[in-house]
This record gives C-alpha cells, sequence and structure tokens, in this order.
C-alpha cells in the first residue's frame, strides 16, 4: 500500500481520529470555563423524525461525545408523519429557552420541503449545523459570525492540521449538496483559503477527466468505490466523505482506498477520516454558540 513519489514516501493518513480527539480536550476546557462562568453546562438539543438506524446511531454518538467534554444534550424523537406545526412548535421553545444553546436537527427529514422549513425555523444564532439561510449566506459573504456547516469545516481543518498547502492548488469536490460539496466549495474559494476549486455532480461528464486534473479530491457522492485508481494523478489527496455499506455490510467511503491509496500524498481512511472531524465541529460548533450568551 505504501510508495514513492519524489523521493516521499506515501501515502500518508488524514488521522481524523486522532486530530478531532485532540479538538476536544480543547473544547473540554472551554465547556468548562463556561459552566464556571455561568453556572450550568453548555446545552444542545437535538430533534430527529423516525426511526432511520443510521440516523439514530449518529444522534446517539453526537450526545455521547458531547456529554464525554461536558455538553448536556436533550434530545426529541418524533414520528414519521409527525405534522410541520409540531416540529417547528419544538422549535420554537428551543429557540425561546435560554439554556438551550445549540439546536441541531439530524437529517434527513421525510422531503427536502419539509426539511427546508425545519432548518428554516432554527433561530440562526443557535443553528450549529449552519443550514439556517442566514449562516448560507454569512458563508457566502465570508462573513466570519455565522455557523460553518460541520463536515466542510472539519475538512478543512483536517487539512490544515496536516499543512497541505490549498492556496492556487486544484481542488475538485465531487457532490454538490448542501451539507457537504457546496459549503465546502464557499470555503475553499474564500479569500482566506484562496484555492481553485470545480464541482462535480451526477450531470457531469467525463468525471474521470475532471478528476485527473485535481491536486485534492474530495467525494461526497455517496456511491462506494466511485473513485478508482485510474481516476486520480500520482502525488494527489484524497479526502473520501463517503459512508456506505459494502457488500459485507462493512463501512466504506466513496473511494477504493485499495486502489487509490497507492497514489497518493495523503488520504483519509473510512473510517476514522472526515466523520470524528465532523463531530469535533459540531462541539466546537455548539461552544461558539454559548458565546452568544
Ligand atoms: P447527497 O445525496 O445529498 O449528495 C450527493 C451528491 O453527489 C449530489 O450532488 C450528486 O449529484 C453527487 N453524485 C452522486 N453520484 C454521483 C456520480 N456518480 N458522479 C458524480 N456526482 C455524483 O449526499 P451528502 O449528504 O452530500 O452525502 C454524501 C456522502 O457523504 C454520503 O455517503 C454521506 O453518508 C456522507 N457524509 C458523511 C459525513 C461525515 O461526517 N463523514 C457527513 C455528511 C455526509
Amino acid at each position: 500500500m505504501v510508495g514513492t513519489f519524489m523521493n516521499l514516501t506515501f501515502p500518508q493518513i488524514l488521522d481524523g481520529q486522532r486530530i478531532g480527539e485532540e479538538m476536544l480536550v480543547a473544547l473540554r476546557d472551554k465547556a468548562e470555563s463556561f459552566l464556571v462562568r455561568t453556572g450550568r453546562k453548555p446545552k444542545l438539543a437535538l430533534l430527529r423524525i423516525g426511526e432511520n438506524p443510521a440516523s439514530a446511531l449518529y444522534m446517539r454518538r453526537k450526545c455521547a461525545v458531547a456529554e464525554k467534554i461536558g455538553i448536556e444534550c436533550t434530545a426529541s424523537v418524533f414520528p414519521i408523519g409527525t405534522p410541520l406545526e409540531s416540529v417547528e412548535e419544538k422549535i420554537s421553545q428551543w429557540n425561546n429557552s435560554p439554556s438551550v444553546d445549540a439546536i441541531m436537527v439530524q437529517a434527513p427529514l421525510p422531503s427536502a420541503e419539509y426539511q427546508r422549513s425545519v432548518f428554516n425555523a432554527i433561530d440562526p444564532k443557535k443553528d450549529v449545523d449552519g443550514f439556517h439561510p442566514v449562516n448560507v449566506g454569512k458563508l457566502a459573504c465570508e462573513d466570519s459570525s455565522g455557523f460553518v456547516p460541520c463536515t466542510p469545516k472539519g475538512i478543512l481543518r483536517l487539512l490544515h492540521a496536516h499543512d497541505i498547502p490549498l492556496a492556487g492548488r486544484h481542488v475538485v469536490i465531487i457532490g454538490r449538496s448542501s451539507i457537504v460539496g457546496r459549503p465546502l466549495g464557499l470555503l475553499l474559494q474564500s479569500r482566506t483559503v484562496n484555492a481553485t476549486v470545480t464541482i462535480c455532480h451526477s450531470r457531469s461528464q467525463n468525471l474521470a477527466s475532471i478528476t485527473r486534473a485535481a491536486d485534492i479530491l474530495v467525494v461526497a457522492a455517496g456511491r462506494a468505490k466511485l473513485v478508482t485508481a485510474d481516476m486520480v494523478k500520482n502525488g494527489i489527496v484524497v479526502v473520501d466523505v463517503g459512508q456506505n455499506r459494502d457488500e459485507s455490510g462493512l463501512l466504506c467511503g466513496d473511494v477504493d482506498f485499495r486502489s487509490v491509496a497507492p497514489r497518493c500524498m495523503y488520504i483519509t481512511p473510512v473510517p476514522g477520516g472526515v466523520g470524528p472531524m465532523t463531530v469535533a465541529m459540531l462541539m466546537e460548533n455548539v461552544i461558539q454558540a454559548c458565546e452568544h450568551e
């Protein structure tokens, strides 16, 4: 799996597990300072609709990490078919509660329209996922007072933590979702990062010819083994956001790690790459929300 390129040994692993854990240690101190200052813990409210096992697992994990670093959690689970008004009512209670600092709603929700209405109901100052239009707009305007979505923020932090230069580099992103690809494109092309960004999606033609031109490739398509060795150049940095199940039910990314890794300078593993960074960034955003106190 390890090769050489320009006298360097590669690939090197972008270790989201280690970086994420280091960040959580610092965040635990901040949660503790908040407790000393205010007499209460930071509080994150989470909401889910339906019993999708993956969503339930992600929510439990987020709560477990939060509680480990001194953030209190409260969770509401509504059955499928719950009228929008009932969910909006719950969010309104949390918006108006001085003891709730942060709100996150676990996607997916029953429909795109329902999801948009629920995200729009969250007070932008408590919207730690950064999906409210106010926060989306702030990201687009490079206004750093908003919340940045956790996965793109975590990807950027992971690249920075490994001193991977981004200014002037060509980053190709596969996927244009509002959760990953689109906000990541905005972050990378900002005047603080200065990357050159190409975003591909399911209607892009000649995907391989675009990915072969990438210095850095981020894959967030949700398609197991979409990216194969012939689609990347030697010395590339690959960030695999995908979380899929392979034929044996094991977690795997969107990249065929076995064939692609030997061509990479750096690559994220799945699991242990982007996932832990996303959770750490959620905790960072909760601490950021407390600064409105
Ligand atoms: P999504 O379904 O909302 O978007 C997928 C995007 O990929 C779309 O823009 C689509 O056009 C594009 N796409 C799909 N097939 C393609 C193809 N063959 N060629 C080119 N583009 C293609 O998904 P999402 O919410 O952005 O999530 C993507 C993946 O990332 C999923 O596997 C999800 O589980 C994972 N994810 C992981 C984390 C994490 O923290 N690790 C966070 C969010 C999402």
